[in-house]
């Protein structure tokens, strides 16, 4: 049976203006890191996939080296998108990155031309697409010249293969730079991809932070791993479960000490007073009102239709108290 996804798909979650570009994107993005690799059931990954687009999550994340084994995620979301999605390709907004290591060489790994522009190519074969909505460079390279990694990207919007360009996890300064150099091309980078949680609020630092810079360019935000890969939900409460990233190693066991958890049952307190799970709240604590240096988008992960559903449900209630926002403060800051 062909896929029918809900016909009210657009009015579950809301979209945002990506900065000042056209592109618009929902408040909440599926990225596909971990979960989606050939050591996950094909199926569940379809049925998440599936999901989230009836829920009006329209725009997916992924990455060359995203699996494992690197690219199979972005093979697996080709299969789904042959299987389900090709007749709504026009309505998703498919990004994905070069950054990190990727295959043996220089060119498997960085920022160069070389590597951008070729990765990008496998990308869309994986893929089984003829561009993404968005391309990036996955983090800075102190090896390769900006002005180089950003004439790529400018390349691969100019022939076709990606519609808009962003960065990922370039610090403030060098944002600027890197905006600078594109806007001079003509190809505006549209979007920053950081990470930002409760736990994790570099974004917010120093002046210009990273935020304001991104502002200041005209770009938008779409901060990732609001839960702190899992730490931030109610998950761990009672011990680790044995399908979790944690029990997997994927993530690492520094970060779970007793402290922490105590935080993190004060926080499921707060969110509870909310009317919301620790998810929830996350997700909506990183989409609140920061005036003009909100963020655009939360781009989560879900290992099953049943995380996916509980974390966008986050939409409902994004307005903090100052109270709510003080208590918060208290048990969640580095
Ligand atoms: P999250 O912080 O959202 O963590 C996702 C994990 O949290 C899930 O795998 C699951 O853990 C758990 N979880 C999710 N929802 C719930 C819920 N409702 N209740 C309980 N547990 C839940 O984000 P990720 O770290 O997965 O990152 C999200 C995306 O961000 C990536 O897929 C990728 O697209 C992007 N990203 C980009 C990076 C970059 O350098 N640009 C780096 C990292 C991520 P479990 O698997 O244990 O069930």
């Amino acid at each position: 049976i062909p896929f029918s996804p809900s016909p009210d798909r657009y009015n579950e979650i809301p979209f945002r203006p990506c900065g000042e570009s056209g592109l618009q994107l929902p408040a909440i993005a599926l990225g596909l890191w971990h979960n989606f690799g050939d050591d996950r059931p094909f199926q569940t990954q379809r049925d998440i996939v599936r999901r989230a687009f009836d829920l009006g999550v329209f725009h997916f994340d992924l990455a060359n080296n995203y699996g494992p084994p690197a690219g199979s995620a972005e093979e697996n979301f080709g299969r789904i998108l042959q299987k389900d999605l090709l007749p709504f390709r026009h309505e998703l907004i498919l990004s994905t990155k070069a950054g990190w290591n990727m295959w043996e060489g220089p060119h498997g790994f960085g920022g160069s031309r070389k590597y951008l522009l070729t990765s990008l190519d496998e990308s869309l074969k994986r893929l089984g697409t003829d561009h993404v909505d968005i391309f990036y460079h996955h983090r800075p390279d102190p090896d390769t010249p900006v002005e180089e990694s950003m004439l790529a990207l400018h390349h691969a919007v100019t022939s076709g293969r990606a519609l808009y360009a962003g960065i990922s996890s370039y610090s403030a300064e060098a944002t600027k730079e890197a905006a600078a150099i594109m806007r001079d091309l003509g190809t505006p980078l549209v979007i920053h991809q950081p990470s930002y949680s409760m736990l994790n609020r570099w974004i917010e630092e120093g002046s210009p932070s990273l935020l304001e810079a991104a502002a200041d360019e005209g770009m938008g935000v779409i901060g990732f791993s609001a839960l702190a890969q899992g730490l931030l939900t109610e998950k761990y409460l009672d011990g680790v479960p044995e399908d979790s990233r944690l029990a997997s190693g994927k993530v690492s066991r520094k970060f779970f000490t007793d402290e922490v958890l105590g935080h993190v049952r004060a926080l499921t307190d707060i969110a509870d007073g909310r009317g919301q799970t620790l998810a929830q709240m996350a997700i909506a604590w990183v989409l609140r009102d920061q005036g003009r240096a909100s963020l655009t988008t939360a781009l989560i992960g879900a290992s099953s239709v049943g995380q996916l559903e509980d974390s966008v449900k986050a939409v409902e209630n994004l307005d903090f108290t100052d109270e709510e926002l003080a208590a918060i403060d208290e048990h969640a800051v580095e």
